[in-house]
């Protein structure tokens, strides 16, 4: 069985080619400056392609493999309204011709128009999914695993994705960036000192601490935090990286390799903060690279104002894992631009 294979050989997993990548590894020379070190780099994971791109996709390509393997029909996930995972996991079904039923979550208190009908909803009607509201603190794990017996019971074969998809066969796609983030650094000769990104149901995180941990790549991965307080997100996180070390059988993940940072969450997940409005605004001006309001720009936040208190020296290189999600831009607009 595939299953159990005991391997960093990730070819020996079963994959979907999803993704546009290498996504590209890029300096950022004008951030840097603006912020007077450290060495500011990106690595482009909003660029990996299918239906606007996001780390999503990744997770995807082995958690598709695992349905198609299974010979799965429809597949069922979810998220909150603005979910750029159900939006990815939407475009990924209609390329492979499989069908979608999705439960959004209304986790963000809002009457704007846009957030509920815009961005990512409006891709995903367009992507022609079966969409199932649920009420803010519904338990959606239990919601599609309710949705699934039903169409299971229709005749379905129907394969379950997490909220994020982040299991350990989800976080695949992140040891898999692991590997191709070392191959870049190492072929232009970059020593990469730290990894900075956001993190929410966990899988991006995990994957890339399992990776970097079996391949003793020496980079530190610092998860900024979207939803949840440090602690929670921490155990979160350290139990999916040693589910998927398990999977891949390499050794387990040291506790003190799983560091996030929670401080920059502000009223709760969805909620937009000074910090996020500036960020965006800031990597828009001097890069021209659009963040998100939701995860990626709470991530940048927290980056510029831990660079701001002399968290890092001027001499490192750290890189910030551009996680996707631009189209929920389109859903936050009275958030981001002047009113008046
Ligand atoms: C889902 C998501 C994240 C968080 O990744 P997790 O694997 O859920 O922790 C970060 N950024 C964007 C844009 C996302 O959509």
């Amino acid at each position: 069985m595939i299953e159990s294979a005991q391997t960093m050989h990730l070819a020996r997993f079963p994959r979907v080619k999803l993704c546009h990548a290498p996504t590209p590894l890029e300096f950022m020379p004008n951030l840097t400056k603006a912020l007077g070190g450290p060495q500011l780099w990106i690595k482009r994971d909003d660029c990996t392609g299918v239906a606007m791109g996001g780390n999503k996709n990744r997770k995807l390509e082995y958690l598709m493999g695992e349905a198609l393997a299974q010979g799965a029909t429809h597949i069922v996930t979810q998220g909150a309204v603005q979910s750029n995972h159900v939006r990815q996991t939407a475009a990924v079904c209609a390329k492979l011709g499989l069908k979608c039923t999705v439960a959004l979550e209304h986790r963000v208190d809002t009457n704007s128009v846009e957030y509920l009908d815009g961005g990512n909803v409006l891709l995903d009607h367009l992507l022609g999914i079966n969409i199932e509201y649920r009420a803010g603190g519904t338990d959606m794990q239990a919601a599609i695993e309710d949705i699934g017996a039903k169409l299971t019971a229709g005749g379905e074969k129907t394969y379950l994705i997490p909220g994020g998809g982040s299991n350990p066969v989800g976080a695949l796609g992140y040891v898999h960036v692991a590997l191709e983030l070392l191959a870049q650094a190492n072929e232009i000769g970059l020593r990469i000192d730290r990894l900075v990104h956001a993190t929410g149901s966990a899988g991006t995180q995990a994957g890339l601490v399992a990776g970097f941990e079996a391949l003793n790549a020496g980079i530190r991965v610092l998860g900024i935090g979207v939803r949840n307080p440090k602690d929670r997100q921490e155990a979160t996180v350290h139990k999916l990286a040693e589910a998927t070390a398990a999977r891949l059988g390499v050794a387990s993940i040291r506790r003190e390799a799983v560091e996030a940072n929670c401080d920059y969450v502000g009223a709760g997940y969805g909620q937009p903060t000074p910090g996020m409005v500036e960020a965006v605004t800031m990597f828009a001006r001097t890069e021209a690279i659009f963040l998100d309001p939701v995860y990626s720009g709470k991530g940048a936040a927290g980056l510029i104002d831990l660079i701001r208190k002399g968290y890092f020296t001027a001499e490192e290189n750290v890189v910030f894992l551009h996680t996707g999600g631009q189209v929920g831009l389109f859903a936050y607009r009275d958030a981001l631009v002047p009113t008046g």
